[in-house]
């Protein structure tokens, strides 16, 4: 089967579907699951066309391109992702043009996002990123970390923390994908028996969306089932 741009509209039906069919197999709720369009390295026109289609969230990672996306789109009206690793020099432009950063992992960092997010915005959503393969190559804090860092991130005045998000190790195999988001779910729900009242679970991608349904995602992250592969 092709997966391209020009297939968006059968793209999206197939996406949806896996979705609905996975939230039907853990018992959920259809609607306690967003797709967040992943459209880094897509033209404007794809992002248009998904919206058209019903598609509201989209995540995108790098800052110049998604500015001229955000501007671009400015009568569409997304909900705007930044799913790309928060670096400190971004952080006031990140503050001012997004809805949510799913890629926040040192207090440092959300400490000057607080701070620099405009009064007249909503708090800024964040998502702790976890390192939860504890791979070298990965951004993320450390599972052991995130406890004292949420604590800490929840006093901020101008965030809400909303959750978690991952990048685990590729894996082949349904299990060992459900492996790494079961180590998630874990994780959110101490955060939550600790006091943290979180509802956001970022995790599942193209190739492992369904084995993160099943452990409780909140949104998943479809770049190339849905726009096909990036230029
Ligand atoms: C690119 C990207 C995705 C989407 O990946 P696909 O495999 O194309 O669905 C999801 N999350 C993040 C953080 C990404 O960078």
């Amino acid at each position: 089967m092709l997966i391209g741009p020009q297939n968006l509209p059968e793209n999206l039906q197939r996406v949806r579907g896996r979705i609905a069919a996975a939230a039907s197999q853990a018992g959920r709720d259809v609607s306690s699951i967003t797709l967040l369009g992943a459209s880094k390295a897509q033209p404007i026109a794809a992002l248009r066309a998904a919206a058209a289609l019903g598609v509201r969230d989209f995540g995108e990672n790098y800052l110049q391109e998604a500015l001229e996306k955000i501007q671009s789109l400015r009568e569409v009206g997304p909900v705007w992702h930044f799913i790309g690793q928060v670096q400190a020099n971004k952080t006031r432009v990140l503050a001012e043009q997004f809805d949510w950063l799913h890629g926040v992992d040192r207090l440092r960092i959300a400490e000057r996002l607080s701070a620099q997010r405009p009064s007249h915005l909503p708090p800024l959503n964040v998502c702790i990123q976890v390192n939860i393969g504890g791979e070298a190559s990965k951004a993320g804090a450390a599972p052991a970390e995130v406890p004292a860092l949420a604590a800490s991130m929840a006093k901020l005045p101008n965030l809400a923390l909303r959750g978690l998000m991952c990048l685990p190790p590729a894996e082949s195999a349904l299990d060992r994908q459900r492996h790494w988001f079961a180590l998630m779910r874990e994780l959110f729900a101490k955060l939550n028996g600790d006091g943290l009242a979180l509802d956001t679970l970022s995790m599942g991608m193209s190739d492992d969306l369904e084995a993160a349904i099943l452990e409780g995602s909140t949104i998943v992250r479809v770049g190339t089932a849905l726009f096909g592969a990036r230029r």
